[in-house]
């Protein structure tokens, strides 16, 4: 490709709204322009590392033995209702009418879609297991899209189903799924880790997410020496005790005007926030809930979801509050509380003497005690889990990186062949529904992922694998004709030899081309300057170490196509 016929529209200076590096140089390089809040147009150099993740997602679940098929984004809300999450899924489900007023859904995800296909064809246990897929466009709608196309309203998504006659198979397709997914981020030249995470909406039980390790990620992992890891609202970690037990003291009622944070409160009561428990309402339609976890730790909406079965779940209004505790927000607490089902966080249990709110304007009350003062409904682990907790397995305490995730992969077990009827005759003659799961992986987010493990100052610098041009022929100076025909060349015989390369044949000020070069990411650039023609002699220049040789004109297709090789040759994991 010659530059000056393809279109890489770069940017000299960094967009003032992008803040994390892949959004900032998705941007600066011309593979992204932003149409809208969260939605984006890719450009043909972005399209190309899409198209190049896409295909080693296809390579690699096609030799799982999936088989690609498409549906569509949009999907009728009957089957949404049919599953009942045309309710539960929230203002993230972007929805629509048509002419008819019929009502749709741009797809999220096509649990109800592909169930309803299987329902229709599949009626024998000798036709499992199943497993289909899809690369396609998905919806959601961010409350606040961020980070270019890393949290976006319109992304690339592959989602797979598979479908089974009992557990056991299942377990077997997970199991080659999670190979599966190892296998595309190791060729997309990622470092992750497969973590225990919980399943949020989605539904089912057990549930891992793949964790590129990023700084700039929005999850947080702990991990332990014995190799357990999960996600900060993964189940299974739990807050250990601050302090030991007390003498129970008798409660009191303590003034406390217009203080309503935990800092306020503790500061001015002379207590630990370890001391104190918050107490939060929310609320699902009609139902409220009022959770429970020490002043030092946050509630785990997903967890209280769970616990609860209650989804979607909201804290509750000013209102809401008001009327439940005849208190203002910040004065909730659990003694005399009614109306909300009282749930506690595990660490609150074990507390004495705790400070909580007192169900009264500016007042908060202390020494409080569970039994003698008030008795939770339910007893369970609702906390954000930290850096610190003791692990799950062996009690060492866990250490904590940020990821970004970019995939994800669910046992579903009956839950939606359940709730839409789709059965199948098992061995015995009886009809019984499929267990399922799902396997997803964020194809841009994927591109988004690799740009922040693999740029520097200067640009990106790509894995081989999902570079959009391999090498990068650099004649310095165009009007040149030496140097340009000997570019000319390069770039014929690079092609012709199997190797993607770009021809530099802007007539720009070197200093301008040298910046785009590094800025889009080629492995390997090989520099024709006038200097270094006289004596015969060009540069190739890696990308990722900065390291430079001179080369003999003669040998300098050579020199590129084995270092390409070599590259290559990493990501191929046969
Ligand atoms: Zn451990």
């Amino acid at each position: 490709m010659r530059w000056t016929r393809a279109f890489i529209p770069t940017l000299k200076e960094t967009p003032s709204d992008a803040d994390i590096a892949s959004h900032r140089l998705m941007l600066r390089s011309g593979m992204v322009r932003k149409l809208s809040s969260g939605i984006y147009n890719f450009l043909p150099l972005g399209m190309k590392t899409i198209l190049k993740v896409a295909n080693i997602v296809r390579e690699e679940m096609n030799r799982t033995g999936a088989h690609e098929l498409l549906m569509p984004v949009l999907s009728p809300a009957e089957l949404w209702k049919e599953s009942g999450r045309w309710d539960v899924y929230g203002e993230e489900l972007m929805r629509i009418r048509d002419r008819h007023k019929r009502e749709f859904a741009l797809g999220p995800t096509h649990e109800e879609i592909i169930t309803d296909i299987v329902r229709r064809e599949i009626r024998s246990y000798r036709e499992l297991p199943l497993v289909l897929y899809q690369i396609q466009t998905k919806f959601r709608d961010e409350i606040r899209p961020r980070f270019g196309i890393m949290r976006a309203r319109e992304f690339m998504m592959k989602d797979a189903y598979s479908f089974h006659e009992n557990e056991e198979s299942l377990q077997e397709t997970y199991m080659v799924m999670h190979e599966a997914y190892t296998r595309i981020f190791r060729r997309c030249g990622l470092s992750f880790g497969a973590v225990e995470a919980d399943s949020g909406a989605i539904g089912g039980d057990v549930t891992h997410e793949f964790m590129v390790f990023a700084d700039s990620g929005e999850s947080e992992v702990l991990h332990c020496v014995c190799g357990f890891s999960a996600t900060v609202e993964g189940t299974g970690v739990e807050v250990p005790e601050a302090e030991g037990p007390k003498d129970p003291e008798a409660m009191e009622k303590v003034p406390t005007p217009g203080m309503r944070t935990v800092e306020e409160v503790t500061g001015f009561m002379g207590v630990k926030p370890h001391n104190l428990v918050k107490t939060l309402i929310y609320t699902c339609g009609d139902a409220h809930v009022a959770a429970m976890v020490r002043g030092d730790r946050e509630v785990c909406e997903t967890k209280l979801a769970k616990v609860t079965g209650l989804v979607p779940l909201e804290l509750a209004s000013a209102e809401t509050i008001e009327k439940l505790t005849g208190a203002p927000t910040g004065f909730t607490g659990p003694v005399g509380l009614k109306g909300a089902r009282l749930v506690a966080d595990h660490s609150v249990t074990v507390m004495t003497n705790m400070v909580t709110g007192a169900n009264e304007a500016d007042t908060h009350l202390k020494n409080v005690n569970i039994d003698r003062d008030f008795e939770p409904d339910l007893v369970a682990n609702i906390a954000v889990a930290e850096e610190g907790d003791p692990c799950p397995r062996c009690g060492e305490s866990l250490s904590s990186y940020r990821g970004i995730e970019v995939g994800q992969i669910f046992k579903l077990g009956t839950k939606y062949s359940e709730s839409l009827r789709a059965t199948f005759t098992d061995p015995s003659g009886a009809e019984v529904p499929f267990v399922m799961g799902c396997y997803g992986i964020g194809v841009s987010r994927t591109v988004a992922a690799a740009i922040e493990q693999h740029h520097d100052g200067d640009g990106i610098s790509w894995p081989i694998s999902i570079a959009p041009y391999e090498a990068h022929v650099l004649p310095v100076n165009v009007t040149n004709d030496k140097a340009m025909a000997l570019g000319e060349q390069f770039h014929k015989e690079l092609q012709e030899k199997g190797v993607e390369t770009i021809l530099d044949d802007r007539d720009e000020r070197a200093g301008i081309k040298f910046k785009d070069a590094d800025l889009v990411g080629s492995p390997f650039r090989v520099t024709i300057g006038e200097r270094g023609l006289k004596k015969g002699i060009v540069e190739v220049r890696v990308r990722e170490t900065r390291e430079q040789t001179e080369v003999p004109v003669d040998d300098a297709v050579s020199t590129v196509c084995k270092m390409v090789d070599e590259a290559r040759r990493e990501f191929n994991l046969d």
